[in-house]
């Protein structure tokens, strides 16, 4: 039987163990919290920090296949498990690309990947050059989440509130609907592709208010979307459950926002 481990037991953990428990594999999970929502459920639950090396090194070196519920994981400890023959799904090359706004926009650039316009800056000073390029959003290239790291900036007096970091300066698109698109890829490459959902968000809290799925869009917004969620994935050349989340302007163009890895 495989051995199979997740990085993180929250409730995206947990949702993959239920879906587990109908395969012949040993579930391990690695997460600082022996009280976390995947504890009970899995086989093997180890306590320990997933953003250490030598941590995510030693859980990973037994199991045949190792994933992750959170990016935010040592991605060091997981490149050598890769190389070493453990099966690490997604590839660290794409985890290292998604989990940085800043890599993740060059993606999609240099895959002809219809995104909004940007530009990348390395601190807040930088800003000031960019005047003309307003409104715009600016998001941090690292550690952002749920809106966290997400700032809109309208006129040049929002700058003071622009991060000092390498992030990326978005052209603001005039968004009619938020899409999702999760789209899996198999070892062999098979590509299964879903229903996308329409997301709505609290505009205070930033958070997911309501999912409607499916999404109330056109058949050709929806061969769109399908399009450029298949041209996401494909270039990543690697497994995985992807979610591609997109935006449809008040003029129906459709531009990709972010890919984030699911369980
Ligand atoms: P996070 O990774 O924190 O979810 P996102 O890049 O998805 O960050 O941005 C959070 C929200 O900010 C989006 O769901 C959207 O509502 C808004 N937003 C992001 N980029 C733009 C943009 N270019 N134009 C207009 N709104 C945007």
């Amino acid at each position: 039987m495989k051995n199979i481990g997740i990085l993180g037991g929250g409730q995206l953990g947990r949702m993959l163990l239920q879906s587990a428990v109908d395969y012949p594999v040993i579930t391990h999970i690695l997460e600082n919290d022996p009280e976390c929502p995947s504890a009970h459920l899995c086989h093997h639950f180890k306590e320990g920090d997933i953003r250490d090396f030598d941590t995510v090194y030693n859980f990973g070196k037994q199991l045949d296949v190792i994933t992750i519920e959170i990016e935010s994981v040592n991605v060091e400890a997981l490149e050598k498990l890769e190389m070493e023959g453990v099966l690490v799904i997604p590839s660290t090359s794409v985890l290292k690309t998604i989990r940085d706004k800043v890599l993740q926009k060059q993606y999609y650039k240099s895959n002809n990947i219809q995104t909004a316009d940007f530009i990348i800056t390395s601190n807040k000073d930088e800003l000031l050059k960019y005047e003309d390029f307003l409104p715009a959003v600016h998001k941090i290239g690292q550690g952002g989440y749920d809106g966290k790291g997400v700032q809109v900036l309208k006129s040049p007096a929002d700058f003071e509130l622009a991060f000092d970091g390498p992030s990326v300066l978005e052209k603001m698109v005039n968004i009619k609907r938020e899409i999702a698109q999760i789209i899996a890829v198999a070892v062999t490459g098979e590509i299964a592709v879903y229903p996308p959902v329409e997301m709505v968000f609290d505009p205070q809290l930033n958070l997911l208010d309501f999912q409607l799925c499916p999404a109330n869009i056109s058949p050709a917004t929806l061969l769109e979307v399908e399009r450029l969620s298949m041209a996401v994935v494909k270039g990543f050349k690697s497994p995985g459950l992807f979610a591609v989340e997109l935006f449809e302007d008040e003029c129906g163009q459709i531009f990709v926002n972010e890919t984030a890895p699911r369980v």
